[in-house]
């Protein structure tokens, strides 16, 4: 193996390079905004321990967070609820897809929070006593990590709640069984907007770190959940972050890390690095054929792998 790459020197344009004539996947077209993704969009973002960030070319472009949300609104159920959030969603992969309609046959709960099940189920645990207070709540929490107020894309978030027929019926199917409170209309309206939520591949970057450092946000020095909020939030994000493509992806990759539908993916390196990807083409599982490319890369150039002997 060559020694490893200095993160402060990496060069991103040739990482970005390696993988803009690949071609493979397919730009999701669930909703007409995602459909409209630029195919060719590419680009890649590091943030380091002292908060200073790597940029590629493309990372000022703005895209919605999709299921990179999941991670976080994991974090805000946890901390707002004390931890209670661990016995109301399981924490085991699924081997299915991200919006299976399925359920703990011994429980009813959601399998984990990384799928739309478990996301639906989080979201509706932040604190607030109606659905637009828990918007309002999880768009606050979102931007602590963040380190700066995100916006929301209400057409997206008005599409989604319209369009998501599976997301309603897994709202629908919570209800059924006990383990979700809200009327299911109000649990999908509250999943729709956080998923509208907008970002650029280094604000994602931030996001990532935040988790990466044990919940401080390297950028505005916050506490934004406990240690060991983030640590419960990375384990599962390493067993589930990528679907039915986990198993893949952790011996491939070997970051945990959090796949959307919008083509980015968010990643976070305890203690090194967080990192985020956008290119919008996906694989079978819903995650960017670019950005698992460059992903590898990255974490094969860093010899940042979880499970490298160093
Ligand atoms: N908003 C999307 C949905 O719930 C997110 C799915 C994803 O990004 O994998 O269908």
């Amino acid at each position: 193996m060559n020694p490893p790459s200095d993160p402060r020197r990496y060069d991103l344009e040739a990482l970005r390079a390696r993988v803009r004539d690949e071609r493979g996947g397919r730009v999701d077209d669930s909703i007409p905004q995602l459909a409209e993704a630029d195919p060719d969009l590419v680009a890649i973002a590091l943030v380091l321990p002292d908060g200073t960030a790597r940029t590629s070319t493309g990372c000022d472009v703005t895209f919605s967070l999709q299921s990179a949300v999941k991670p976080f609104l994991f974090a805000l159920a946890l901390l707002d609820t004390d931890g209670e959030a661990l016995d109301r969603v399981g924490i085991e992969p699924t081997g299915e897809a991200f919006d299976a309609l399925k359920l703990e046959s011994d429980t009813g709960r959601p399998p984990n929070p990384m799928v739309n099940a478990g996301a639906l189920l989080t979201a509706s645990l932040v604190d607030g006593s109606d659905a637009e207070a828990r918007a309002d709540r999880i768009a606050r929490g979102l931007s602590a990590f963040a380190g700066r107020t995100l916006d929301v894309d209400d057409d997206v978030a008005h599409n989604e709640h319209l369009l998501g027929d599976r997301n309603h019926a897994l709202a629908h199917l919570m209800r059924a069984e006990g383990t979700l409170t809200p009327s299911a209309d109000d649990a999908v309206a509250v999943y729709a907007r956080a998923c509208a939520t907008l970002v650029d591949t280094e604000t994602l970057a931030v996001m990532g770190a935040t988790l990466a450092f044990g919940g401080l946000n390297p950028r505005t020095g916050e506490r934004v959940v406990p240690r060991r909020v983030a640590r419960d939030v990375v384990s599962v994000m390493a067993t589930c972050g990528v679907y039915d493509g986990s198993g893949r992806w952790m011996r491939a990759v070997g970051i945990p890390a959090k796949s959307s539908v919008s083509g980015a993916i968010v990643l976070s390196a305890p203690g090194r690095l967080g990192a985020a990807t956008v290119s919008p083409p996906l694989d079978e599982q819903g995650t960017s054929v670019r950005g698992r490319i460059m992903s590898e890369a990255l974490s094969d150039d860093l010899a940042i792998h979880s499970f490298e002997v160093g």
